[in-house]
This record gives structure tokens, sequence and C-alpha cells, in this order.
């Protein structure tokens, strides 16, 4: 390991209540030189509420072509990077994968910084089966490819997580109606926050509760 190279550190941060995060993320947000953050206005609010005063970088979906080789640059340089997301664990399904892997190319060292992670607190909660699990991030947007997706899965035996979007809540459920059948299954909402909720129901259930009530807020499946 080149040590002249700055450490890029991956921390985790809150899922939705500013209280969970660990004292470890704190000090490290606080003295490396640079934030790299998913949305920075968002990651404003938890360094402001702690008092941390790093400079912040935009590191997104978007401008991740771009952005990337700077911060690979910066490490390089000697400057030690933190990387945050929007919430939980940067690199599950968000776009920290991507720097992590181009830093290991360019041999510099990484140190994770645990903490939240959405799907373990949603799978924690779940009921199901926690020994053996496949989390399977974001379906495919187009229905076809959604089913597909869903009856590759179907043949697993380990339990399912998912995370889902609001506006595509009800067809997914619909198109999980159709592949799974109407078995029961769970369904996190807003984890650590003001209007958390869990439902364990059947997915006809779900279908009719999300199309009498308004759908908002973070959602993860778990069956
Ligand atoms: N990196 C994050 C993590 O460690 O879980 C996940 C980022 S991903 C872009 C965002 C998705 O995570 C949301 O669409 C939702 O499915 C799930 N999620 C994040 N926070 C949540 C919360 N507080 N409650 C329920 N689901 C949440």
């Amino acid at each position: 390991m080149n040590q002249t190279t700055g450490t890029l550190y991956i921390v985790s941060t809150p899922i939705g209540n500013l209280a969970d995060i660990t004292l470890r993320a704190i000090e490290t947000l606080k003295t490396v030189d640079l934030i790299a953050a998913e949305d920075t206005r968002h990651t404003k609010i938890l360094t402001s509420h702690y008092d941390i005063k790093t400079p912040l970088t935009s590191f997104y979906e978007y401008n991740k072509i771009t952005k990337g080789p700077y911060l690979i640059d910066q490490l390089k340089k000697g400057k030690n990077v933190a990387l945050v997301s929007d919430a939980g664990t940067p690199g599950i399904s968000d776009p920290g994968y991507t720097i992590i892997r181009d830093a290991i190319n360019n041999g510099i060292n990484i140190i994770p910084i645990p903490g939240p992670a959405a799907l373990i607190a949603a799978l924690v909660i779940s009921g199901k089966p926690t020994h053996r699990f496949s989390f399977e991030g974001f379906l495919p947007v187009k229905s076809g490819a959604r089913k597909n997706k869903l009856k590759s899965i179907s043949q697993h035996e380990t339990t399912t997580i998912i995370y889902e979007s609001p506006h595509r809540l009800l067809k997914t459920l619909q198109d999980m109606l159709e592949v799974l059948g109407d078995r029961k299954i769970v369904c996190a909402r807003e984890l650590t926050k003001k209007f958390e909720e869990v439902k364990r129901e059947k997915i006809s259930e779900l279908i009719g509760h999300f199309t009498k009530n308004e759908i908002r807020g973070e959602f993860i499946i778990i069956f």
C-alpha cells in the first residue's frame, strides 16, 4: 500500500433519524479533508446538526464519470475522503460502488465506517428468516423485465429484500401478485422516521390499502 496516498472512508449515515450515526462516523466526517456526498444539500442537514465543517463535494449518478477521477486524484495527492450517500451505507443501491472499485484499482486504502443500512433494518423486523437472504435492490422499471426478475426470484429459497420507490410501489405489487400469488409479505415504510409503518399482509390487501391511501415515503418489500 502506498503510504503517501489518502484513505477513502465509506461512512454509513442515518436512514432517517439523525441520531442513528456512530461516534466514529462523526469523528471521521470531522477529520477528513473532503466529504463526497450524493446530494450535498441533503448531507448538509447532517453536517450542520453535528457541527461538521469539512468541505462537501457532490458525487452522484450523473457526475460520477467526471467526479470519480477528481476524487481519485485527490486521494492520490494524500487527501482523505469520506464517501456518504443520502441514506445508509454508500455502495448499496447508490453510485458508491464505482468510486470504491476505482479506488481499489488505484491502490488506495479503503476503510469502512459501518452503521445503518435500510435493508438490514427492514430484514430484522420483518419476522422472515434472517439466516439466509437475498438483496435484490431496485427491480427493473419495465413491467416485462420486472416480472421476469420476480419469476427468477421466486425460485430462491431465501428471504428476499427489494427496494421500491413510492411511484412504482403499486405496479410492483400488482406484478408480484401475478407472479408470486397472493402470499403474505412485509412492506416497511419510512423506517426510523416519524411516519414509520410496517405492514405484514397479503399482497392483495396491500394493493387495496395503497389504492385507497396516498403512497408516500420510502419503501422496502420483504418476502
Ligand atoms: N444506501 C442506502 C442503504 O444503505 O440502504 C440505500 C439507498 S437507495 C438509493 C434508497 C432506497 O432505500 C429507498 O428507495 C428505499 O427503498 C430504501 N430506504 C432508504 N431509507 C429508508 C427508510 N428510512 N425506510 C424504508 N426504506 C428506506
